[in-house]
């Protein structure tokens, strides 16, 4: 499962993964937990946990993934890329 963590121009870090784009929601010492970022436009249930750069687990969504590639660069700048599978 490949996903790619993104760092915005503020600072603010964010996942790619299947076409969503994820918003880091909390960090433990184990794993993190990122929210899908239409948590508030479509209250989203959709989350991934992470551990050592690997997808442990992933939720649904109530919505398809609407943030392609071309979307998310309209919407946000990003200082930084980085892929894993
Ligand atoms: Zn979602």
């Amino acid at each position: 499962m490949a996903f790619e963590m993104l760092k915005t121009e503020r600072g603010k870090s964010m996942l790619s993964f299947n076409g969503y784009i994820f918003v880091k929601e909390k960090e433990s010492y184990v794993k993190s937990i990122w929210k899908c970022n239409q948590y508030f436009k479509n209250k989203c249930r959709g989350r991934v946990h992470l551990s050592d750069r690997k997808i442990l687990k992933s939720t649904d969504h109530n919505h398809v993934p609407n943030s392609t590639d071309t979307n998310v660069k309209k919407n946000y700048k990003f200082t930084k890329r980085n892929s894993y599978q």
